[in-house]
């Protein structure tokens, strides 16, 4: 790894040399844009990754089923035509493979790997305030000074196991989805256990119940699943997405969710109950995410409405499933859709229809232990060869609270957490000045690179404000971040979902129930940036080291 790219930030200062201007942490999506458009700016800089490889999300989930729920052309890079144009995606949702050699080769196209050390995860990161740099320390030994800090780690990169008693004593195989080995696990001829049925325990289920001699499927709450509806990207729509290249930047630089989908402009009862079950139907047929974005406006606000659309999808599933007790265990009961980010799916309600998968209600037989052989449950012993763990992630917060960050006076942002993230902009956080977190707590809601690509912008055109008008640091004042936490908690109203969801941190024990996305959105985080550009920076203390601790430049 280089840390050198002629940037001149330090020159000509009094300021104490660091290594680098400016540190990534985390290598994928958010990081590798971070990385690319701060040296851009002329910085020198640094990204850290605990990974053995690129890609983030996409690095670590590589198994069996998983894929994009976005469509891919939408959730790659925009910030380069040539890009755009040189890297044809294969299907309208890349499967992992894909999206990972991708990413790569964005970082080799760009000639970014050389700024790049894998395998350094970050244990300790505290600002040293007489330098005003971050020292950063990583498990592998890297130890860096650097003026600036931005972890771009993730909100779904720290896997969560439940503590289920006797989880050591397993002797077979097991894996958690967000940590799946590089090495194809070979599922042939096995007894699979799934636990989980979020996101990625419906990817992976059908994935490879044709491989094993038994799947046992464990499930604790059923989601609303439908279909994603993925295709081959066809020659002409190839050519249409590069001749559409602008109109369609417009839309995914402009829409609140950052999809293309269109809204719909009717409610649920503007139409009659047939006319009504022929536009379901057309949303049941719809490509991922448009079923949230494209359905009836009124679908995630009026009860009646989404019961209308609920019992759509359940009839979808008893005409799907064949056994009748399987099938209404599979239909949620206990939360309305949209609730809880909906999982999509191929095939995973068929799955359940070949004879060697079958599915355990944890609600009717919860998990009593794991045994060395097999899992136990209320309801009795069964015997596997292989555990899946796809109990997701400690959300939002997991990865940053996990890196040792120390702020100003030592201050570590687990006790300044400890009631869940304060944050402004959802990208930083008071007393941990020149440290930025984007695409962290208080971030996306919807295609997640479009949001965090907003945040990341707005970070780059922060760092290059700081160093042209010749400031050491740059701290979010604590009333500006009260006010941003403060929108964020009073428009969860406005947002469908509920504390069922992990975007609540709900899965996780112990945790402060707080809602961890942006409940404003984009127009709220586009607008409050306007809004810090309009003032010169007035919701920020910017202060010099000859200030002598002044923390106000004005
Ligand atoms: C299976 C799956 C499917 C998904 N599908 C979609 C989708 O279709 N659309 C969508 O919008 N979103 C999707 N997401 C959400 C996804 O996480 C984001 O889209 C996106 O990948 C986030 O990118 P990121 O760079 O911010 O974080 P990540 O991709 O999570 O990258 C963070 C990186 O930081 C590293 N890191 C963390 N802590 C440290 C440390 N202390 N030291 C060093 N490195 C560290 C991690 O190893 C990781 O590589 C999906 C998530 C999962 C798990």
């Amino acid at each position: 790894m280089t840390t050198s790219h002629g940037g001149a930030a330090d020159q000509g200062s009094h300021r104490p040399a660091a290594d680098v201007d400016v540190l990534v942490v985390g290598a994928g999506i958010t990081g590798i844009y971070q990385l690319h458009r701060a040296r851009e700016a002329g910085f020198t800089v640094a990204l850290l990754e605990a990974g053995a490889g690129v890609g983030g999300t996409w690095y670590w989930n590589r198994y069996p089923g998983a894929r994009f729920d976005s469509e891919s052309y939408t959730y790659g890079y925009l910030f380069s035509r040539e890009l755009f144009d040189e890297w044809e995606w294969r299907e309208h949702f890349a499967a992992q493979p894909e999206t990972e050699r991708y990413l790569n080769h964005v970082v080799d196209r760009f000639d970014l790997r050389r700024h790049i050390r894998l395998g350094a995860r970050v244990t300790s990161a505290a600002f040293d305030e007489p330098a005003a740099m971050w020292t950063v320390v990583g498990a592998d030994g890297t130890e860096l000074r650097a003026r600036h800090v931005v972890a771009a780690t993730g909100v779904l990169s720290v896997p969560y196991v439940p503590d289920v008693p006797g989880r050591g004593d397993f002797r077979g195989e097991s894996y958690h989805t967000g940590r799946w080995p590089a090495t194809p696990v070979d599922f042939a001829g096995k007894r699979v256990a799934v636990i989980g049925t979020g996101s990625s325990g419906v990817q992976i289920v059908p994935a490879i119940a044709d491989d094993v001699a038994s799947l046992t499927v464990y499930q604790r709450t059923p989601n609303w699943c439908t279909p994603l509806n993925n295709a081959p990207i066809s020659p002409a729509e190839q050519a249409q997405l590069r001749a559409g290249f602008d109109a369609m930047c417009e839309v995914l630089n402009t829409s609140v969710h950052g999809f293309l989908h269109p809204a719909h402009d009717r409610t649920a009862f503007d139409d009659p109950a047939d006319e009504r079950r022929a536009f379901f139907e057309k949303m049941w047929q719809s490509p991922g995410f448009s079923k949230l974005t494209s359905n009836y406006t009124d679908l995630l606000f009026d009860h009646d409405a989404n019961a209308e659309w609920c019992r759509f999808i359940a009839e979808k599933v008893r005409g799907i499933v064949e056994d009748p007790d399987t099938a209404e265990k599979l239909i949620p009961k206990d939360h309305r859709f949209g609730e809880k980010r909906p999982p999509f799916v191929a095939g995973y309600y068929e799955a359940f229809n070949r004879p060697r998968v079958s599915l355990v209600d944890l609600q009717e037989s919860p998990i009593v232990r794991i045994t060395e052989r097999g899992i136990e449950t209320a309801g009795g012993v069964r015997d596997v060869d292989v555990i899946v763990w796809a109990t997701g992630f400690d959300f939002g917060t997991g990865a940053l609270l996990r890196m040792g960050i120390r702020g100003r006076d030592g201050l570590a942002l687990e006790a300044h957490w400890a009631d869940g993230p304060t944050t402004f902009l959802g990208i930083q956080t008071a007393g941990f000045p020149n440290l930025f977190f984007p695409g962290g707590p208080h971030a996306a809601a919807g295609n997640n690179p479009r949001y965090n690509g907003d945040q990341v912008d707005f970070v780059t055109d922060t760092l290059v404000y700081v160093r042209d008008h010749g400031y050491d640091t740059i701290e979010v004042d604590p009333a500006a971040e009260a006010r941003w936490t403060d929108m964020v908690n009073r428009n969860v109203a406005l947002s469908s979902f509920t504390e069922r969801s992990y975007y609540y941190g709900t899965n996780i024990p112990g945790k402060p129930r707080r809602y961890l996305l942006n409940s404003g959105g984009r127009p709220k985080l586009f607008k409050e940036i306007a809004r810090v550009v309009e003032t010169d920076y007035s919701p920020f203390r910017l202060a010099r080291s000859s200030d002598g601790g002044d923390r106000r430049h004005r």
